[in-house]
């Protein structure tokens, strides 16, 4: 049956898609503002009902213990979603506006491939360690670390890749025995809301273990970092809220997993090739309007070559104009929302305020009157002090900043509250590793290395988060560590 042919949404609560208590919200497609449907709007009963429902399928079945059935069920849901990834595709590109070339690799066949991640660790995994025999203060002990479920974990996600951001969470989460409660964004909950008839049509994933709550109100995820009945809050999101949700969560020293905002910084060495490294910044910044955490959005390039790295910048991101994200050529869509449009345009203002100066775009389009579109811009004459290589703008804006050197390229690019991403570009490797080890970031690109895919760990140092997600540190964030103790004889 097409899951979108009936644009009804519905909460999955306890194995059941039931309506919401507070009615219905609208979803939105980004690139014609057009009114796309209806989603459930929970209450802040309902998320109650579905955090009741994960800690009674985690205290009651046996869905923590048995690693096959876990395994079976991500598979389940894995074939689910590979049936119907053309669906899926359509409503990416409408409720996301995501552009059609990027849906596959990052947004959907990547994401949903990626959860065989999950399920392979889950049945590998060495779910107890042997350590044998010791005498610890005199007393003969057979000693054994088991690996275990944290219990209910609360997923917290965000509106610019939502099904890999959501896949990266229920994955390894419930991989490792946890039951979860998803509470997507907004903006985009069909997103997850899909999931629900995938889940209670083609999987056996036992009621209660996968609850799936839209709202159009904040407060509702907030519950998940506040009830005690949670375990472990797993959000991925901005960093003020990510701060927000630590803040809620300390009340009953919940765990908490957040992946969070980044400004990070694209370093071209004296010896690479300046034209070529600018046009892939340019490019990188532009994707996805820019709705990337870890979108290098600080181009750092040497001080004697700087006017000509902001014309190649320029040449490349002035031709990539904002486009339909159905039309296959189309690299960057719309951004999400009015409210994200207009933010955006505040720190383009705040630029020329500063002194700065646009080597291209600057605003709307003016051939788009409709749709949340901003121009792909380059954003020259400032340094790092200025708003725009501080904050996040989460849209298609590239500020390029001239350094000193190797030292003085890694002292603006740590030069952040963030840390969560960057890219070096040097011919001579041992250079560009030496650049690459002092950047106090999660991960680093080398003269255009991806640094996504299953088994490689994502997140950020400082103020961009906490923990990993992906790969078998990304697995083991939700699990709980015992030692177990038994008198030898
Ligand atoms: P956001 O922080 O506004 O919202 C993220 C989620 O948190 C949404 O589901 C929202 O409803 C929920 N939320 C809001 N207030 C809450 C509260 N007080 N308690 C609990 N939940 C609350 O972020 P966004 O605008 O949806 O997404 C953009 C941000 O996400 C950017 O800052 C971006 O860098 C970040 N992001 C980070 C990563 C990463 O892996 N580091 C990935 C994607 C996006």
């Amino acid at each position: 049956m097409p899951i979108l042919a009936d644009r009804e949404s519905r909460l999955l609560i306890d194995g059941k898609l039931v309506a919401g208590s507070s009615g219905t919200f609208s979803t939105v497609n980004p690139a014609t503002e057009e009114t796309l449907g209806v989603a459930a709007d929970a209450s802040v009963e309902d998320m109650s009902t579905a955090i009741g429902a994960a800690r009674r399928a985690f205290e009651e079945t046996d869905w923590s213990t048995d690693t096959a059935l876990r395994v079976r069920c991500i598979r389940q849901l894995q074939d689910a979603l590979s049936k119907h990834v053309e669906e899926l595709r359509e409503l990416t590109m409408s409720e996301v506006g995501a552009p059609r070339m990027l849906t596959s690799a990052a947004q959907l066949e990547g994401p949903i491939a990626d959860l065989s991640f999950s399920a392979d660790t889950a049945e590998n995994y060495q779910w107890r360690i042997d350590l044998g025999i010791a005498s610890p203060m005199g007393i003969k002990t057979q000693r054994t670390v088991a690996r275990e479920a944290v219990g209910v974990v609360g997923a917290i996600t965000p509106w610019n890749f939502p099904h890999q951001i959501n896949f990266a969470k229920i994955g390894p989460a419930l991989a490792a025995g946890n039951t979860v409660v998803l509470k997507p964004a907004p903006d985009t909950p069909w997103c997850a809301a899909v999931l629900g008839e995938l889940i209670t049509e083609h999987t056996d994933i036992p009621a209660g273990v996968l609850n799936i709550v839209t709202s159009s109100d904040h407060g509702v995820g907030a519950l998940l970092s506040k009830d005690p009945r949670v375990d472990m809050v797993s959000f991925t999101g901005s960093t003020a809220t990510g701060r927000a949700v630590m803040a809620d969560g300390a009340a009953t020293l919940k765990k908490v997993f957040l992946e969070l905002g980044g400004k990070s910084a694209f370093l071209i060495l004296d010896d690479a090739d300046l034209a070529g490294a600018c046009s892939m910044a340019a490019f990188t910044a532009s994707m996805h309007a820019g709705q990337g955490c870890a979108i290098t959005t600080r181009l750092v390039v040497p001080r004697n070559r700087y006017d000509e790295a902001v014309e190649a910048a320029a040449a490349t991101m002035g031709g990539l104009k904002p486009g339909d994200p159905t039309n296959p050529g189309t690299i960057c869509g719309p951004v999400i929302s009015a409210r994200q449009r207009d933010r955006i345009q505040e720190y383009l203002d705040s630029a020329i305020a500063e002194g700065g100066r646009f080597a291209c775009g600057g605003g709307r389009p003016a051939d788009r009157d409709v749709g949340f579109f901003i121009e792909p811009t380059v954003i020259a004459g400032l340094d790092n002090t200025a708003k725009v290589a501080r904050e996040e703008i989460f849209g298609p804006v590239l500020t390029v900043i001239a350094h000193d050197g190797d030292d003085d390229a890694v002292r603006i690019a740590n030069d952040s509250p963030y840390g969560l991403s960057g890219t070096v570009f040097s011919p001579d490797l041992d250079r560009a590793n030496s650049v690459a080890a002092r950047l106090r970031v999660g991960t680093v690109n080398i003269n255009g290395g991806v640094w996504y895919s299953a088994d490689l760990p994502f997140g950020g140092y400082k103020q961009s988060g906490i923990g990993r997600e992906m790969g078998l540190a990304g697995f083991e964030e939700y699990l709980e560590i015992k030692a177990l103790a038994t008198a030898a004889q």
